[in-house]
């Protein structure tokens, strides 16, 4: 039985050769990045001023309610089941336990062949293996998805590059 997926391993030990270095993380609502040390739990946002989890979330257990929202992995295993309004993740979404929520993240989910899913999907990668269980949801999946603020933050810079051009030389 596989308790941590192959790319979870790879990240997690990563993640432990990085030590006790800060490490940049981005916001995950408005894309800014966050220095954090390595053992930070949440960090607020210098721009935004939101709050989040700066650690993966890792759950074995039930988690009811509240939204989940981190800069880094949620990682569901077989036993655990998560129930909440709603997802965001910046790195990936990897369940191999059940889900019901409405997932967004920057990155990949895998829905794993223990895995049941109830709720929309929107990711720039899904894999969806053998045995898994899609009980609804609406997918929206773009490989190069870019969140709300970058994609404003690429419009501006394109029109700041526009009116340079413009410019009568
Ligand atoms: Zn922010």
């Amino acid at each position: 039985m596989r308790e941590v997926s192959l790319r979870m391993a790879g990240y997690l030990s990563d993640q432990a050769a990085k030590g006790h270095a800060p490490r940049a993380v981005r916001c995950i609502h408005c894309a800014e990045t966050m220095h954090v040390s390595t053992k930070a739990e949440t960090s607020t946002c210098p721009r935004c001023y939101k709050r989040q989890t700066v650690q993966d979330v890792i759950v074995d257990t039930e988690k009811m309610g509240a939204r989940v929202e981190t800069t880094g992995i949620l990682f569901i295993k077989k036993k655990g089941r998560v129930w909440a309004p709603g997802v965001k993740a910046g790195e990936a979404v990897e369940v191999l336990g059940e889900l019901k929520a409405n997932v967004e993240t920057k990155g990949h989910v895998v829905i794993g062949e223990t895995a049941r899913w109830r709720g929309d999907c929107k990711a720039r990668l899904l894999v969806v293996e053998e045995g898994a269980r899609i009980e609804g949801g609406f997918f929206c999946i773009d490989p190069h998805g870019h969140f709300e603020a970058e994609r404003a933050a690429e419009k501006a810079a394109e029109s700041a590059a526009q009116a340079i051009e413009a410019k009568p030389t």
